[in-house]
């Protein structure tokens, strides 16, 4: 293939992906925290050893895939800054983590962490960056990647954190009472500024929720909802 080719093949790579996003038919997505949600939580997971896969993860994330909805994971890594691990472990977490799945016909489809922490021992780490939840970072990120309609799309999470992420992103929101979850409800949902749209015994029951919602109706964008250019 000549240089010239290549060019032009790139270019009508480029007008499609422009004519998908001008028709509206942008992608939707589940956003999954990672532990307390996918995984058990742990503290800070520092071995691979310590990672375990709920039971119940892999059809959930299962029925994500067969419906079209984006699986894209986002957690919070300060550990990292903390000099607790590294992202090396993160990563290699990760690589687990979609593996198991994937033996079991699943598929996420991205993973995102901060790996930053505003008191964070390691100087290189010690930001308050954009990316840390309930920072809006890591789901504008994938929004560009993936272009992302947030309106119709969802965060999945164990704790308030998770659910101000959706807040302040426009989704909707499923409170797990796994992990940090049933904990966080009884004890902080007080000084929540909102409740979470649903909440769920686990990420199963969270997923069957979103999919029941979208087999009635498209889903409406709730009230107070703030586009991503807002924040
Ligand atoms: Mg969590
Ligand atoms: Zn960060």
């Amino acid at each position: 293939m000549t240089a010239g080719a290549k060019r032009g093949s790139l270019e009508e790579e480029r007008v499609q992906t422009w004519r998908i996003a001008e028709g509206n038919h942008r992608a939707r997505a589940v956003f999954l925290d990672r532990d307390g949600t996918l995984i058990q939580e742990v503290g800070y997971l520092s071995r691979l050893d310590d990672v375990h896969i709920y039971p119940w993860t892999a059809e959930a994330i299962r029925k994500l895939n067969q419906a079209g909805l984006l699986a894209i994971v986002v957690t919070n890594q300060g550990g990292v800054g903390k000099g607790f691990y590294t992202e090396e472990l993160v990563e290699q977490v990760h690589e687990k983590i979609a593996r198991e799945l994937a033996e079991q016909g699943a598929r996420l489809d991205a993973f995102c962490y901060c790996p930053h922490h505003p008191e964070a021992s390691l100087p290189a780490y010690r930001v308050e960056c954009r990316c840390r939840k309930p920072a809006p970072g890591m789901v504008e990120e994938a929004v560009k990647r993936f272009k992302i309609d947030l309106s119709s799309s969802y965060i999945v999470g164990d704790t308030g954190r998770d659910m101000q992420l959706g807040f302040n992103t426009g989704l909707r929101t499923i409170l797990v009472r796994t992990g940090y979850g049933a904990g966080e409800y009884e004890s902080q949902r007080h000084v929540w500024p909102r409740s979470p749209d649903w909440i769920a015994e686990n990420l199963l029951e969270g997923v069957e929720k979103i999919l029941a919602e979208r087999a009635r109706h498209v889903p409406a964008s709730g009230q107070n909802l703030l586009a991503p250019d807002n924040l």
